[in-house]
């Protein structure tokens, strides 16, 4: 094998929404946008059917239909983007449902799909997507008269458990949608960890599926394993790679590894990230290239056939502050050379 192999682990992806399932009396729908976080949007949404899931959001349209290829045609499958222009056909045969974000939406899916299901997402201060409050109290009897299957918000700094901001969107969240008599959604994975008041009617979890923080304890869901092309000796004083950034302080050993920025192992992972193989770290040495990245395996005891990059001893958000960014964009990031491998297979 010449490319990377990425590990899904179904059963952890599975375990992480019970457990993030239990921790609330509401329900709990599965966020598979971005390609199921870059493990792929079909394998996730139908693993998380089987268990128990039958909400499921994405981002945009056109990311619905493979969804609904995989997880049939009973649950729901929201988009979080509403209807955008030129979308109507795409939500009506996938039989997707936007979440509304404005008067133009409204008034746009109204006149294309009269009777199809929305739901309204309502903007409580993080100034993205949804309704300000002006335009909800102008549009709100129209929405109101025809249906909305929930009203939802977006939390801006969930993952800051002590935020002001968390209890201000709840606060507004309350005032545009007490006594409506809709269902309600606030929460996704950060939100769900701030307690019962913020949870209503359904949570929305992604990032915690998929074994990340804010989520501490959830299970590992993803492993990376990128196999060695070729190993040298090197002399005190020689250096690696582009730049020369890195010069051999000892006679050294480099393996050099198929894998680089173009799989998503970003630039700024150069001279920072560790590799693993078994229980010994290798430091990675030099700039990552676009296909390459140069490792020092002068400690182990044998060339190895290939280095561990996410595994048991690093998982997505320690790679991440390694590369000075989270865990969401290591995880999207992950490379389409890799080959993809479902554990259990
Ligand atoms: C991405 C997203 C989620 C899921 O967020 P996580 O932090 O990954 O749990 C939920 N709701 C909305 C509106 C989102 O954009």
């Amino acid at each position: 094998m010449s490319t990377g192999a990425l590990t899904i682990d179904l059963d952890a992806l599975a375990a992480n929404w019970r457990a993030l399932d239990a921790m609330t009396g509401c329900e709990t729908g599965a966020v598979v946008k971005a390609n199921g976080y870059g493990l792929g949007a079909g394998r996730v949404a139908r693993k998380l059917a089987e268990a128990g899931a039958r909400r499921f959001f994405v981002a945009v349209a056109e990311e619905g239909a493979a969804v609904r290829r995989a997880v049939g045609p009973e649950a729901e499958i929201y988009v979080f983007a509403g209807h955008m222009e030129g979308d109507a056909r795409r939500l009506s045969e996938a039989g997707l449902i936007p979440m509304l974000n404005s008067i133009n939406q409204l008034a746009r899916h109204m006149e294309a799909l009269p009777g199809h299901p929305f739901g309204i997402q309502l903007d409580t201060g993080m100034n993205r997507l949804g309704f300000e409050w002006a335009d909800w109290a102008e549009a709100a009897p129209i929405a109101l008269d025809n249906g909305p299957l929930w009203l939802m918000s977006h939390l801006a700094c969930a993952d800051e458990p002590d935020h002001e901001m968390n209890a201000y969107q709840l606060d507004i969240f309350r005032q545009m949608t007490d006594g409506l008599g809709v269902p309600r959604s606030l929460s996704a994975t950060g939100g769900i960890l701030l307690g019962p008041d913020y949870h209503f009617d359904m949570t929305r979890p992604g990032i915690g599926l998929y074994g990340g923080l804010p989520f501490e304890d959830a299970q590992a869901v993803v492993r990376l394993d990128l196999p060695v092309v070729q190993c040298r000796d090197l002399v005190a004083g020689e250096v690696v790679g582009y730049g020369n950034s890195w010069q051999a302080d000892r006679p050294s050993r480099i393996a050099t590894i198929s894998g680089g920025y173009a799989d998503g192992l970003i630039r700024s992972l150069s001279g920072k990230a560790t590799f693993w193989h078994g229980d010994t770290p290798c430091p990675l040495v030099g700039r990552v290239s676009m296909d390459l990245i140069t490792v020092d395996v002068t400690d182990l005891d044998g060339d190895p056939a290939y280095l561990t990059l996410l595994g048991p001893h690093q998982g997505v958000d320690s790679l991440a502050r390694d590369a000075g960014t989270i865990g969401y964009e290591v995880l999207t990031s992950l490379g389409r050379r890799y080959v993809r491998l479902e554990n259990p297979a």
